[in-house]
């Protein structure tokens, strides 16, 4: 990696996205352009199946600040998002979406804004989220009430990954040992000075989403556990309250007997049964999600592996990052 790479790197995760490939480049290049200073885009391919890679080809022959990265495989929206970052070259490195839900004009207003205030993360806010349905709405502000609650304050709500980061983060994110460090969280985190823009998000420009809720569901996981240890502990105490009730049980049923009392309520026998059961099923649970988080991380297999990237000169080779 030079040290003296360009103003500013715009990092493109995409992946099937060769319905938005020619609006995003008609939308974000005059913007960039009209900077009139030196830029690269990182699009990383991550793993597309469609004709994004073709398309992408076909751009870069009348675009030169186009660089491609393409990954091996498809390794998610967070990886591809890591390597491109990781690989950009520029001292500043903004982060957006292919399907022009990030407005590419606000890129401009991160730079300025960090640049007048020497800030060295700005995050992308947005301003409302009447595009998404209420089922997202109403997931997406749980998921940063709970962020708010294990990272901390500093971790703004409607914050997505549309963001720039300075040089120096991207240096800091470098030398962090995790595999596929979760940005939202990773970047607050650090503790950089940092600001806001607020911006209108819009609908998908072309295409559908590639973020079902299984992957909602996975990032949430993955948010959780990568920083906090706290769900192991509410086991504990889940196991502690099953002890009370239990103990509290055994007394009510020692005094029915002296009493007299016939044997009756095997309902509540069979539901005390089922819940502590499903009780243990839970917390085996929580259990192998760190578990697994160790297992992946004693591997130390790469998050996503770099089949080509369009600056280096060898051109197909397999460096692994
Ligand atoms: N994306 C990716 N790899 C994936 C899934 C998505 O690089 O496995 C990219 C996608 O092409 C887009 C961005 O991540 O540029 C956000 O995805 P999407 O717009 O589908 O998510 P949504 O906006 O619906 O949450
Ligand atoms: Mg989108």
């Amino acid at each position: 990696m030079t040290r003296t790479g360009p103003l500013l790197s715009v990092v493109v995760p995409m992946y099937n996205e060769e319905s938005v490939l020619p609006l995003l480049a008609a939308r974000l290049r005059p913007v960039l352009d009209d900077l009139a200073e030196p830029y690269e885009v990182v699009a990383v391919d991550d793993g597309s199946v469609d004709g994004t890679a073709a398309g992408l080809a076909a751009l870069r022959a009348s675009w030169p600040q186009l660089r491609v990265l393409r990954l091996r495989r498809n390794s998610g929206h967070q990886a591809a998002l890591v390597a491109g970052v990781l690989r950009a070259r520029g001292r500043y490195v903004v982060s957006i979406d292919a399907d022009l839900q990030d407005p590419p004009e606000t890129i401009v207003a991160m730079l300025r804004l960090a640049r007048a205030e020497g800030l060295d993360v700005v995050y992308g806010v947005r301003a409302d989220r009447s595009t998404d349905g209420t089922f997202k709405r109403w997931t997406a502000a749980g998921y940063y009430r709970l962020m708010r609650r294990l990272v901390g304050k500093q971790v703004p709500a409607q914050a997505g990954d549309f963001r720039l980061l300075s040089r120096a983060v991207v240096e800091a994110l470098r030398e962090l040992p995790e595999r596929a460090p979760v940005l939202r969280l990773v970047v607050p985190w650090l503790g950089f000075p940092s600001g806001e823009v607020t911006y209108q998000r819009a609908e998908r420009a072309a295409g559908r989403t590639k973020y079902p809720l299984s992957r909602m569901a996975g990032l949430a996981a993955e948010s959780v556990t990568s920083f906090s240890a706290a769900p192991l502990r509410f086991a504990t105490w889940l196991g502690l309250a099953g002890v009370v009730v239990c103990a509290l049980l055994v007394v009510v049923a020692v005094v029915a007997w002296f009493a007299g009392a016939t044997v009756t309520g095997w309902p509540s026998l069979y539901m005390a049964i089922l819940f502590l059961g499903a009780v243990q099923l839970l917390c085996l649970g929580l259990l192998g999600e760190y578990v697994a988080r160790i297992y992946t991380a004693v591997q130390g297999r790469p998050a996503y592996v770099v089949a080509a990237d369009s600056a280096d000169d060898a051109g197909d080779r397999d460096p692994v990052v």
